[in-house]
């Protein structure tokens, strides 16, 4: 089975290997990016891949993105994939916390991919699949948190998590499944060389868990091994 995905933030990491992998298996793939002219591998991909389409897209820029919405009025999309993210100062714990990065990084990681789901909804909902899929962070799961810390980071996947909840009650009856996941930690820009797997390995997970997820299993937090997180 094939159809369509979008995708944010594909120049590079866990983004640009979904690209990859969902064009392969020969899904038409509209590939979000920043700065398109520049994104060289997503380019090499293209032309491997003709059904890959870059678009621009900063996804705190919501004139950009309206006019993305109306230029893909009505095409269906099989699958939203929110990836994008920026993960703010790196080791700036309690005492800190800069209050301006805090908000440049919910703009990007909460209220952005939000943003995306009221603009694309409808293309989701006239798609086969219908899922409007989050990539959260294992980091944003309250259950999860024993370390302390990454205050930045950690409430806006908390929030982003939230975000999911509620999509996925007011969603329902559209037919659409709504879901986070978490990526594993991997070896990315973001998740540093140290991290434990690749970012092939991660989408392999991820691509299973959404071409399997069925509208009973909206509402929930997967690990891209298929194994639920508590929120
Ligand atoms: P990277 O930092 O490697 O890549 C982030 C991508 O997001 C880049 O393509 C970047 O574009 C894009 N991006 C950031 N801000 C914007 C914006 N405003 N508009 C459009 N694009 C933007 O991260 P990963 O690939 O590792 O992360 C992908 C997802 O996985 C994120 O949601 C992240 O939070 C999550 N995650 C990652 C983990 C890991 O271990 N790597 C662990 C848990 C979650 P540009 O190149 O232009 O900056």
């Amino acid at each position: 089975m094939s159809g369509t995905i979008l995708i944010t933030g594909c120049n590079r990491g866990i983004g640009l290997e979904a690209c990859a992998q969902f064009a392969k298996a020969g899904w038409r793939v509209l590939a979000c990016c920043r700065a398109p002219d520049k994104a060289v591998k997503l380019k090499g991909l293209q032309e491997r891949f003709p059904r890959i389409e870059p678009l621009h897209l900063d996804v705190t820029n919501y004139e950009q993105m309206i006019s993305l919405g109306r230029a893909l009025k009505g095409e269906p999309i099989d699958i939203l994939l929110n990836n994008a993210a920026y993960y703010g100062p790196k080791g700036k714990g309690f005492g800190a916390v800069d209050r301006g990065e805090w908000r440049r990084v919910l703009e990007s990681n909460t209220i952005a991919p939000y943003m995306l789901a009221e603009t694309f909804y409808e293309n989701v909902a006239a798609s086969e699949y219908k899922i409007i899929a989050f990539i959260s962070s294992k980091v944003g799961s309250i259950a999860d948190n024993r370390s302390g810390g990454g205050y930045i980071y950690r409430t806006s996947k908390t929030a982003v998590n939230q975000v999911v909840k509620s999509l996925s009650i007011d969603l329902s009856e559209r037919g659409i499944s709504v879901i986070a996941m978490h990526p594993g930690w991997v070896k990315t820009d973001m998740g540093g060389p140290g991290a434990l797997i690749s970012a092939e390995e991660s989408v392999k997970g991820l691509k299973r868990l959404l071409l399997t997820e069925k509208l009973t299993k909206t509402g929930h937090f997967y690990c891209y091994d298929g194994t639920e997180i508590p929120w």
